[in-house]
Order: C-alpha cells, then structure tokens, then sequence
C-alpha cells in the first residue's frame, strides 16, 4: 500500500515540485492550498495530484482537512509543512498586523498542521514530518523581521519535535532554502535581486525541483537516520547553522 503524503502549499512554486517529487516516488499526495483555485486546477489537470483547499492558519480548518484526507486516501504517513508567505518592512515601519499575518501562516501552521497528526503517526510507529524554513530564518534579514522570527521558530520546533518522536519511527527534518526560482523570489524587485544572485556563490537562484528532490529522499526510508537536523540548499550563500 502506497504512503500518503500532505503538502502545504503544494500547488505553486516550491510546493507543486515537492508533491511532483512524492507522486513520482508513489506516495499518494493531497496538496493543499489558500485561495489560488485557478493555479490549482492547472496543477491538478497536470499532475493528477489530488488538491484541496483550507487554510493552514485556520486550526478548525487544518483538524477538518486532515481528517478530510484520511477519509480519501488512508492515514497521512508524511506532512510536508511548506506554505509561506511574506510581508516585507522595515521593524520601524512594520504593522502588527503585518507580524501577525506572517506567524499565523508560516508558525502557527506548525501547530495547527502537525497536531492532528502526530498522535496517528506515533502510534502506527512511523511518520515523516519535512518543515521548509528559509535562509533567512538561519542568518536573519532586514526588512523581514516577522519573516526571519517565524522560520527561526520553525527550526527551533523541529528540533523538539525530532527529540520527542525519535523513538517511535518518526523523523522531523527542517530545510533551509535559499533564493529559489518562484513566484515569491519574482516579487524581490529586479535590481535587488541582481544584487542577491551576486552573492550566491553558484550564480543562480535554485530550482524548485532542487528542494523537492531533497524532501523525496528525507520522506523515504532510507532516510531513517535523519532527524531533528537543518538542511541549506542554497548554493553556498549562507554556511552555518
Ligand atoms: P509561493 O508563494 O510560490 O507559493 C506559496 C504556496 O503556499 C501556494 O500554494 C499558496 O496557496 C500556499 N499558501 C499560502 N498561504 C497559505 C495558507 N494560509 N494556507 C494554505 N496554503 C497557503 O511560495 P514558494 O514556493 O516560494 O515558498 C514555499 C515555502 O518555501 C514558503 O514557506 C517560503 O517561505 C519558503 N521559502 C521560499 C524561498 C524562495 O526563494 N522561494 C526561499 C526560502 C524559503 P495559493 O496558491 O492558493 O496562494
């Protein structure tokens, strides 16, 4: 019986090239989005990948939509924790709310996606839980504040996890990427992304496909001594922890 595997995020950018990297793996996979329906039809139509749409923010909504999947496709065996968004500003400038909007969706989804599941998981002894933070949670940057917090707090959540579930066949990995080619990186204004892909030792920005291919191998069982650890797949820009 093939493993079910849940992707935040799973219809654009990074997200559709991790559940592309599972479904061709042959797990089956439930990719959830916010409210691109368009984008997401055109991902289904392409892929056959099976989408749904809440919001990962939204616990109710998260407890709902998981018990939603089971219901389709069995017991999820793999959470993929990678929606995200930004609100870029400098602290000076920045709005509460435009904190708030950034720990709801790329923090708080670590609760709201993760505990409905982890107790299945625990009990049929095993579970994958991939969290994608970013570069900038591990070096910090300006003009992203709320951003940098969130994904700091997202390694920080995965290494506990890790320490809890270690011992009943569950890994919980993290991975940092750096400047990745998708609809995120082209909002960065033209000049000030030149500027980044200066400082990228490989003189590129990555490819989706470059992070999906990494959560294939941490998904799967050879991977079982990965745990509680911080991946960077970000051409040399940052090399640290
Ligand atoms: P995109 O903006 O291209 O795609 C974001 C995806 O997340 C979309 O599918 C979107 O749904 C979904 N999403 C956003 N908010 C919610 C929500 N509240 N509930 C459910 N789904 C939601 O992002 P990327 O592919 O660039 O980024 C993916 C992850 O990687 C993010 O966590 C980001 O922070 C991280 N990252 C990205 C980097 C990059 O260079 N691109 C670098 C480092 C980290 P919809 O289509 O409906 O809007």
């Amino acid at each position: 019986m093939s493993r079910v595997a849940v992707v935040t995020g799973g219809t654009r950018g990074i997200g559709a090239a991790i559940s592309k990297a599972l479904a061709a793996e042959g797990y089956k996979v439930a990719a959830v989005y916010a409210g691109n329906d368009a984008a997401a039809e055109a991902f289904r139509a392409e892929t056959g990948v099976s989408i749904y749409k809440w919001d990962v923010g939204d616990a109710e909504a998260c407890a709902q939509g998981l018990a939603r999947v089971a219901a389709d496709l069995g017991p999820v065996d793999i959470l993929v924790n990678n929606a995200g968004i930004t609100r870029d500003g400098m602290f000076h400038r920045m709005t509460f709310d435009q904190w708030r909007e950034v720990m709801r969706t790329n923090l708080d989804s670590m609760f709201t996606m993760t505990r409905p599941l982890i107790e299945g998981m625990r009990e049929r002894g095993f579970g994958r839980i991939i969290n994608i933070s970013s570069i900038n949670g591990q070096k910090g940057q300006m003009g992203q504040a709320n951003y940098s917090a969130a994904k700091a707090g997202v390694i920080g959540f995965t290494k506990a996890l890790a320490q809890e579930n270690a011992a009943k066949g569950i890994t919980v990995n993290c991975i940092c990427p750096g400047y990745i080619d998708t609809d995120m990186v082209a909002a960065v204004p033209e000049e000030a992304l030149k500027k980044i892909i200066a400082t990228i030792p490989t003189g590129r920005l990555g490819k989706a496909e470059e992070v999906g291919d990494l959560v294939a191998f941490l998904a799967s069982d050879k991977a079982a001594f990965f745990t509680g650890a911080v991946h960077t797949v970000n051409g040399g820009q940052y090399i640290g922890n």
